[in-house]
């Protein structure tokens, strides 16, 4: 384990290209902070043997990883065809609904049938990662007549998008609901809400969790207007959110992209909750063994405006490089925290005591040159309002005797969770923090260090903040 930690954390999408021990191992020291199991393509057999692989691996080489469950979501799709359909500008396409037939050469059925009364004529339908462009003609019965507006292939089960249009879907499908409790079962550490448009989705998303025991962080999917319109509302409720660029940038215009993630970064980074960066960070690699200048300065942009993760999805399923992939976002990290940053958190609210303690803190470990952070942290709530501030260069250590609390700090910015079981009291506790600390090279003799831990005088316990010279 090296002394200068990365600040910014990388997610890592699993599939056939990372799925064995071997690679995951490889990952994870390259640097994957977190894995993540996307449920529109993971089978349960598979989640229920690749978690275990993967605690047993971050035990092994004792590193901690955090493992999200990523929710399919209500998502429309175009249902089986019996081969594709090459669809030329100006054919006529029909979707249809509750099994109606068309007569028309080209057409395939939806797996939502309140698509006829949510969508209006004008309306535009996207198709398949936005490259099939389709206008809405006219509704008649329970068939949509569209013209192709730019060509494509159709293919079986591809995604549709509306943007602008409100879908009437719950927020959580029957599928959802059946992946959330395997996720449960195995013990993951967060779980994202696909298509997240209001703040009653997380807390459906938080009922459905608690239901099935399970802890894990809800992290909200940013992924069409609906969403945007009330950004702030929706980070209030969740425990973090995901700007999802790909179908945020179907569902609304692109040029909108790079002014919405900046919106969602500085608002999460002001209410103070996780924020992940993710989709295309570095597409190419997919293929290629280098990025692009421009995946460069866009992973730069994300790691200067101090998101607390980037994700990588293709890039690790499926692509030619994935461990690469992870380096190429390491190497950029390092550099890019050393040059500065944009500066957002210093916009953090400071509303109860505890935060503005944290603060404390951190501006005291801001006036020296080198100093470290140790929070002594129970539920993580400490050590989360401490990473919302951003830090300038000392490294937060969180320590806490939870594991569950350790799995959800994998995605702070600039934090190392450890675990180590408490003392008898907290200044019994703060030794063996600092002992722990100087045992695995983390601190050094002559080395500042901060700690925030609970303190107890009489009867009351209290926050505190300790400045120690090892
Ligand atoms: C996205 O759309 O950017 C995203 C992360 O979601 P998914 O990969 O599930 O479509």
């Amino acid at each position: 384990m090296t002394t200068t930690l990365r600040k910014t954390k990388i997610i890592c999408t699993l599939g056939p290209a990372t799925e064995s021990p071997e690679r995951l191992r490889e990952m994870i020291l390259a640097g994957a902070n977190i894995f993540r199991l996307n449920m529109s393509h993971a089978q349960h057999d598979w989640v229920r043997k690749i978690v275990p692989t993967i605690r047993a691996i971050a035990a092994e080489l004792d590193m901690p990883v955090g493992i999200l469950l990523d929710t399919q979501g209500p998502a429309v799709r175009t249902g089986d065809l019996p081969t594709k359909l090459p669809l030329k500008i100006g054919d006529i396409m029909e979707f249809t609904v509750r099994g109606a037939r068309s007569e028309e050469l080209y057409s395939v059925n939806v797996n939502y049938d309140g698509l006829i009364d949510d969508i209006h004529e004008g309306d535009t339908v996207l198709v398949d990662n936005g490259v099939i462009h389709l206008k809405v003609l006219s509704k008649l019965n329970n068939r949509i007549r569209c013209e192709v507006l730019t060509p494509g292939e159709l293919g079986s089960r591809r995604h549709i998008n509306l943007p602008g249009v409100k879908v009437n879907l719950p927020p959580l499908t029957e599928k959802d609901l059946a992946d959330i409790a395997v996720g449960a079962e195995v013990g993951i550490d967060f779980a994202a809400l696909s298509f997240c448009r209001e703040p009653s989705d997380v807390v459906e998303m938080r009922r459905v969790l608690a239901e099935h025991g399970s802890q894990a962080r809800v992290i909200a999917k940013i992924e069409d207007q609906s969403a945007v319109k009330i950004i702030d509302d929706i980070i209030r409720e969740t425990d973090a959110v995901m700007i999802a660029r790909g179908d945020l940038g179907i569902e609304c215009p692109m040029e909108e992209l790079p002014i919405i993630q900046r919106k969602i970064l500085k608002s999460a980074l002001k209410i103070g909750r996780q924020v992940i960066v993710a989709t295309h960070m570095l597409e190419s690699m997919i293929e290629n063994p280098v990025p692009t200048r421009a995946e460069v300065t866009d992973v730069a942009n994300a790691v200067f405006e101090q998101a607390d993760a980037i994700m990588l999805s293709g890039e690790t399923t499926v692509g030619k490089y994935p461990v690469e992939c992870v380096k190429v976002l390491d190497k950029i990290a390092r550099r890019i925290e050393r040059s500065g940053s944009a500066h957002f958190a210093e916009q953090t609210s400071l509303i109860n005591p505890r935060q503005k303690t944290a603060h404390s803190g951190v501006v005291l470990a801001n006036s020296f040159a080198k100093a470290s952070l140790a929070v002594l942290t129970r539920h993580g709530h400490m050590a989360d309002y401490t990473s919302h501030i951003r830090p300038e260069h000392a490294t937060i250590y969180a320590i806490t005797p939870s594991t569950v609390t350790a799995g959800h700090l994998t995605l702070n910015w600039g934090t190392l969770p450890l675990v180590m079981p408490f003392g008898n009291t907290p200044e019994e506790s703060v030794k063996k923090a600092e002992q722990l600390l100087i045992s695995r090279g983390l601190l050094r003799k002559g080395e500042q260090l901060i700690v925030m831990s609970d303190m107890i005088e009489g009867e009351e316990k209290f926050d505190s903040i300790q400045l120690r010279t090892i």
